[in-house]
């Protein structure tokens, strides 16, 4: 097979829920998205509850187009580690997708880039797909600082489970100062990352899906995928809202539908 091309990349919209929900605030929400969903060609679309709701979302979208992830795992895979998930578990579970590395994991629970990379190594041994989150601080940015922040959560990464695992996973570039903050990264600035990102991977990273991530909504998504290294979003806010999720997934996909032709 030939490399592929920008337009050989699905796009993907992944909803991070956080901590939020209730078992009949999910099923109002899930319902809302599956009674207005329209049919995607180009897009995948996943959702990320909190763990304790992932059965019920595995049972609710079970025969729907929309995927199930979660948003961390223990790297171990079982053992007296209390209050901890395995990727073993979250598989059981009917996931697909786990983010790791997400900016308020490694500031609030102190995770490092070492451990994000076990947790990289132990979702793909598990036959979960990674959604490695990377991204620099405000004040690494206004440094100049940004691209080196970067690099060095992916190089932590890469050498613990080189540049083949990259072919199973996902990068979402989430710059800290634009998640939960209503701030959106410029095309420009987001494109700028994504294309240095996609570089760290030689001819591999003509494959591989970069998601963007930072007050992605509505109203900004088009012009974000619209850039041709962004490959579609990681979303908080935006995912809490039946109408805001499915209008981005649409939108990813009318921007996909325009490469195609
Ligand atoms: C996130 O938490 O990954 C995120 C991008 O949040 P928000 O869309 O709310 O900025």
């Amino acid at each position: 097979m030939g490399l592929q091309s920008r337009g050989d990349r699905r796009k993907l919209v992944v909803g991070n829920w956080k901590m939020n929900g209730t078992r009949a605030a999910n099923d109002r929400l899930l319902q809302a998205i599956l009674s207005g969903w329209r049919p995607l060609q180009h897009v995948d679309a996943a959702i990320c509850p909190p763990f304790v709701y992932l059965p019920q979302l595995a049972e609710t979208l079970a025969s729907s187009p929309l995927i199930v992830g979660a948003q961390s795992l223990n790297p171990r895979a079982n053992g007296a580690f209390t209050g901890e998930i395995s990727g073993e578990m979250l598989s059981d579970c009917g996931c697909h997708y786990v983010i790791v590395g997400h900016n308020e994991r490694r500031r609030m629970q102190s995770e490092s880039d070492l451990y994000v990379a076990e947790q990289f190594l132990a979702a793909q041994e598990s036959g979960l797909t990674p959604i490695l989150c990377v991204g620099e601080s405000e004040q690494a940015r206004e440094a100049g600082n940004a691209l080196d922040a970067i690099g060095q959560q992916l190089r932590v990464v890469i050498e613990a489970a080189g540049l083949e695992a990259f072919s199973r996973a996902v990068v979402a570039y989430e710059p800290i100062w634009a998640v939960g903050t209503g701030k959106t990264a410029t095309p420009e600035q987001a494109q700028e990352v994504h294309t240095f990102i996609r570089g760290q991977f030689g001819a591999q990273g003509n494959g591989l899906v970069i998601l963007y991530g930072g007050s992605v909504k509505a109203d900004n998504a088009l012009s974000l995928f619209a850039e041709p290294d962004i490959d579609g979003a990681l979303l908080g806010g935006a995912s809490l809202n039946a109408e805001e999720f499915i209008a981005i997934c649409q939108s990813a996909e009318q921007v996909a539908t325009g490469m195609t032709q």
